[in-house]
């Protein structure tokens, strides 16, 4: 029998007022952890989400609306956290943004904000993170890159760059924390049925010429062999499992969640 129970436990979902962050807050949620929710949106829907977590769950949720490309604010974030809620157990690193344009008119400033959010923010979280993991002997890290960690698709120089970096971090933090019940690894989604992924349909269909409605079957979905998209709560419960025992030994993987994308 797989325990699922998360009582006791911290957990921070970076990046989770929407989308996939949202669903693995609500899934450990679910499973007794304590939720810190972080990200952009309308005060009071931030709010109730952050309420009906605590009324449904019975747990702790706190809300920080950190901006995940400033550094400083990231370690005000991660130390509110361990001191209203003593602990930081399970790390979701799952924020992240998208721009699409050709190289050659790619803008620098959207570069730099990319790498800052999908990569940097989580070198800054778990460097945070890690000295009260150590402490405690526990720890599980998750990185939400992208089959665009492991593949490129054109037009996503700093997506592809920066998911392609998460991998990287990922392994590295695995090889230097396997000694201590300290377990990191990213996972892969390929298309999900999120705001980001709606967000750039409009630039790629000008970049392909098509439209909206083509450039989610023909290209978003195209390298999928199941031609649909991953749905949020399959990977907030990859995400679960990766938390239990039974993931104790997997450490520094690059997990494809992807539709069979990456498998030719
Ligand atoms: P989303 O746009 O639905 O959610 C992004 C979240 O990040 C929101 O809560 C937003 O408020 C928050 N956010 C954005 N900028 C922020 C900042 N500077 N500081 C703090 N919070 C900020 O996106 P999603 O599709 O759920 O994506 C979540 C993660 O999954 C991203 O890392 C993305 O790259 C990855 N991913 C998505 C897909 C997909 O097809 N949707 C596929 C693979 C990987």
């Amino acid at each position: 029998m797989i325990n699922f129970d998360l009582k006791g436990k911290v957990a921070v979902v970076t990046g989770s007022t929407s989308g996939i962050g949202q669903a693995i807050s609500l899934t450990l949620a679910q499973y007794g952890a304590d939720i810190v929710i972080n990200g952009f949106g309308n005060p009071d829907v931030i709010e109730e989400q952050r309420s009906t977590l605590e009324e449904k769950f019975g747990i702790k949720a706190l809300y920080s609306g950190a901006d995940m490309s400033k550094p400083k604010e990231i370690a005000a974030m991660m130390a509110m956290i361990e001191e209203k809620l003593g602990s930081i157990d399970i790390l979701v690193n799952n924020v992240g943004i998208q721009h699409v344009d050709a190289i050659e008119d790619f803008p620098d400033e959207k570069w730099d904000l990319i790498l800052a959010i999908n990569l940097s923010s989580y070198f800054h979280t778990i460097k945070a993170a890690v000295p009260g993991m150590k402490n405690r002997g526990w720890g599980r890290i998750i990185n939400n890159s992208s089959v665009h960690g492991l593949v490129a698709s054109p037009y996503k120089t700093a997506y592809n760059a920066s998911k392609h970096g998460v991998v990287g971090l990922t392994k590295t933090v695995a090889m230097e924390l396997a000694e201590f019940g300290i377990t990191c690894n990213a996972i892969c989604p390929g298309a999900a049925a999120t705001p980001l992924q709606k967000k750039q349909l409009p630039g790629l269909a000008e970049n392909y010429g098509i439209s909206e409605e083509e450039a989610l079957k023909n290209v978003l979905l195209k390298e999928h062999a199941i031609k649909e998209s991953i749905s949020v709560s399959d990977l907030a419960s990859f995400v679960l499992f990766l938390c239990t025992d039974a993931c104790k030994t997997t450490t520094g993987t690059a997990i494809a969640i992807d539709g069979g994308w990456t498998a030719h």
